[in-house]
């Protein structure tokens, strides 16, 4: 029993379905944890990931394995791609696209702000690899324009980016790359393959943390990259079996139980989150609400063009965001002061704008304005989870 045909499928038919096989042994209907490091084979297999093809059969788990197998096409099903990979976390695949496909004196276009962690390993660690790293607000894109060169690469956008929601336009990002030879690599975390499916609208590979929405329950660590196969080939030899960042099967199995409802859970956050955003947004102490799903964010067009859903991610404004902060620690309820995103709880945080502009995006001039414009001192980040939106209203307004 295996999907004869993906493309007469729906979305919640492939989330649940792709991918996975009943166990031919024992027939068993949920995907099989195989958590062997080794397998027995028997024909001589190359102890080298230069010479792997899609034909090696399994021999050891940073190479590839069963379970996580299952994992990678289902991923890859959802991101309508030919092949993808998944890794121990959303930055050890961050790491892999940036190592595996720049070399010294290639030119990377980024945007100057994202996750953090994105951030400083472009600014730190590609500039003393001899990379050339240009960071640039993708979301206009004459900055993206005006910053390519003959030696740019790679130009790698996050939409909705961390923490300011904005949005690029994935398909204009694109020509403006390929007509340089360069990849557009897309992290689209915050969106989820219900929202947007980057390669279709010209993307070379798509990236995800899969601790965030696809997994959904904050308990399994993950990453993934997904396109065609000329592009995973290298991720897969040179850097999981390399860089050795592979996800345990255990988490492999995890995420898979989680993108099962996928797309019911990602209607119910998107729901939560417009009756949040408008509740905050009508709000006497809240200055400012940025969710791509409120006509009043300033590229609520391009978002309804580009996602058949806003996700669960609201950022917001107020005075005093520090003692506010203290009162969300001490008093919420129901939502969890803590970092991180799209899980089935709700979660809080203040991206507070010195701290991210002194260590991750050091951003000056015209561009720190523009940023200080929208986020001021800083800014709440709110990952609406699958609780009663009345609530996550009732828990935000007796902290506000
Ligand atoms: N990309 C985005 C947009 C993220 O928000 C995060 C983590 O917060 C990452 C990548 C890194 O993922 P992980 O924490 O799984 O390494």
């Amino acid at each position: 029993m295996t999907l004869k045909s993906t493309d007469d499928k729906g979305l919640q038919t492939l989330a649940i379905h792709a991918g996975e096989t009943p166990d031919p042994g024992s027939g068993a209907s949920a995907p099989n944890l195989v958590m062997s490091s080794t397998f027995v084979v028997d024909e001589e297999v190359s102890f080298s990931a230069n010479n792997m093809t899609s034909e090696t059969p399994f021999i050891y788990t940073r190479w590839n394995n069963p379970t996580t197998q299952q994992l990678e096409q289902k991923l890859a099903t959802l991101e309508a791609a030919e092949a993808g990979v998944a890794f121990a976390s959303g930055m050890a695949a961050s790491a892999a696209v940036l190592l595996a496909h720049l070399s010294q004196g290639d030119h990377l276009i980024i945007s100057n702000t994202n996750y953090p962690g994105t951030a400083e390993f472009a600014r730190e660690t590609l500039t003393r690899l001899g990379i050339e790293v240009s960071p640039v607000d993708t979301s206009d894109l004459a900055e993206i324009e005006s910053a390519l060169r003959d030696n740019t690469r790679m130009v790698w956008i996050e939409t909705p980016s961390n923490p300011l929601l904005r949005i690029t336009d994935i398909s204009a990002a694109a020509e403006l790359a390929h007509a340089r030879q360069a990849l557009l690599v897309v992290d689209s975390t915050f969106a989820s393959p219900v929202a947007t499916r980057p390669l279709s609208l010209g993307a070379d590979l798509v990236l995800h943390s899969l601790t965030k929405y696809i997994g959904g329950h904050g308990d399994a660590m993950g990453g993934s990259v997904c396109g065609k196969q000329s592009l995973i080939g290298p991720l897969r030899g040179e850097a999981l079996v390399h860089y050795g960042g592979v996800i345990s099967p255990f988490n492999a199995w995890l995420i898979m139980r989680g993108m099962a409802t996928l797309p019911l859970r990602m209607r119910c956050h998107a729901d939560n989150a417009l009756a949040v955003a408008q509740f905050l947004e009508s709000h006497e102490r809240v200055e400012r609400v940025l969710y791509p799903g409120l006509e009043s964010h300033p590229q609520h067009a391009l978002a309804a063009a580009q996602m058949d859903n806003y996700s669960g991610m609201i950022s917001f404004r107020t005075a005093d965001p520090a003692a506010v902060a203290e009162r969300m620690m001490q008093r919420l309820e129901v939502i969890h002061y803590a970092v991180s995103l799209g899980h089935h709880r709700s979660l809080v945080y203040l991206m507070q704008t010195g701290d991210l502009i002194n260590s991750s995006y050091r951003l000056e001039g015209a561009e720190l304005d523009k940023y200080r414009g929208l986020a001021g001192d800083g800014v709440f980040r709110l990952s609406i989870g699958l609780e009663d939106a009345a609530d996550l209203i009732r828990d935000l307004d007796q902290v506000l």
